[in-house]
């Protein structure tokens, strides 16, 4: 069996899909993409496809090597994602080859269900509240807020209040036996997340997300040393190598996203070095099917898992959606919160793939928001 065809689709609302095809006419699908930039990683899959067009698809351990490496310069947001939409395709060829889920492939099941989040986003505490009533009537036990806006280098009194008061808000909502995780988007300065950690603790926040930009990653220990409540990071490191300065100083969450991070292979791999650290893994995935069919299957396989992103209802989708591109919504059928482990081969989920190629026709060119401070300068996003 070769690997006889490559193709990618630029579908709504933000996203890229890609399906390897074979001689035999097996197909895998995968979604390489950075969200903002998926023109840029559509051209880095036509540069990999070169590669892997007459190829096994079956030796997919030596592709990642020669995809990763065999270009000499290496890694980053744009090769990684494109190496791991291309791994998730041709994971789900073998598969469909072997008639075997992908957590069957990886040592198999170490779990039945898997717990999910829900977005909220609300920019109110009323709005907040209504949204977080609907999702735990719907089912959840945790969600995941955003606290903050544009923040100031050194927030102040009221930014400060302000935050506290969204969780608070939260916390009221959920009671004491559902989680709300609060993601900060890289938004504060070590300075203002030393006094808006201390501030939160009492709220009990599952963990908090990228309160500092990963570029000020060096800083973690003395954060993680102060910080009474776990810190999550992850969704901007594209490796081993890139996560190992974080486990290093201390996170309690590592959150790879199975498109950005090398894929199956190198997610799997990023668990396993998590797991020496003592931290759990949470994969990012505000993306489309394929990434969370990828994220599932590497849950059901992984022991020091904690919980799942999945983008139902999130605020960034318009014009399409999780389940836009599917034939069964089934996988993504979430009962009290969990997502329940099936035993279709490969991925485990069906591409619609007349509603990709209708979708492809259309396009799309989302672009992440540029914000401001008051007094013009360039603010965190
Ligand atoms: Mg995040």
């Amino acid at each position: 069996m070769k690997i006889a065809r490559i193709e990618t689709f630029l579908v709504p609302p933000r996203w890229l899909f890609c399906r390897i095809e074979t001689d035999d006419g097996v197909a895998g699908w995968g979604e390489p993409v950075v969200e903002g930039r998926a023109e840029v990683v559509r051209a880095a899959v036509d540069v990999l496809a070169e590669y892997l067009i007459g190829q096994d698809p079956l030796r997919i351990q030596d592709h990642w090597q020669v995809l990763t490496k065999g270009g000499f310069y290496r890694g980053g947001p744009v090769l990684s994602s494109a190496v791991a939409g291309l791994d998730q395709a041709l994971w789900d060829i073998a598969g469909k080859t072997y008639g075997a889920p992908v957590h069957a492939l990886l040592g198999g099941p170490v779990r039945d269900r898997v717990r999910v989040y829900a977005w909220v986003g609300g920019d109110e505490p009323t709005e907040l509240t209504e949204q977080i009533t609907a999702q735990v009537e719907a089912g959840f036990t945790a969600v995941k807020m955003n606290a903050a806006g544009a923040t100031s280098p050194v927030t102040t009194p009221a930014e400060t209040a302000q935050i506290v008061a969204r969780v608070a808000a939260a916390r009221d909502v959920l009671g004491p036996h559902r989680d709300v995780a609060v993601d900060f988007h890289g938004r504060l300065t070590v300075a203002s997340a030393r006094r808006v950690l201390t501030e939160l603790a009492p709220l009990h926040p599952l963990f908090v997300e990228e309160p500092v930009v990963p570029d000020h990653d060096h800083l973690l220990p003395g954060l993680v040393a102060t910080s009474p409540i776990p810190l999550a990071t992850g969704e901007r490191l594209y490796s081993r190598t890139d996560f190992l300065p974080a486990l290093t100083a201390g996170i309690a969450v590592a959150q790879p996203d199975l498109s950005h991070a090398g894929g199956i292979t190198e997610v799997h791999r990023i668990a396993s070095l998590a797991d020496t650290y003592g931290a759990q893994l949470a994969p990012h995935c505000p993306l489309g099917p394929i990434a969370l069919a990828a994220s599932l299957q590497i849950a059901f396989a992984t022991p020091n898992f904690l919980i799942q992103e999945q983008s139902r209802g999130i605020h960034y989708n318009k014009d399409a959606d999780l389940l836009s591109y599917v034939v069964d919504p089934e996988p993504f059928r979430f009962v009290a919160g969990h997502a329940h482990r099936g035993d279709a081969p490969g991925l485990g989920v069906t591409v619609d793939e007349a509603a990709v190629r209708a979708a492809d026709r259309t396009g799309h060119a989302w672009r992440n928001p540029v914000w401001r401070h008051a007094d013009g300068s360039f603010a965190e996003w």
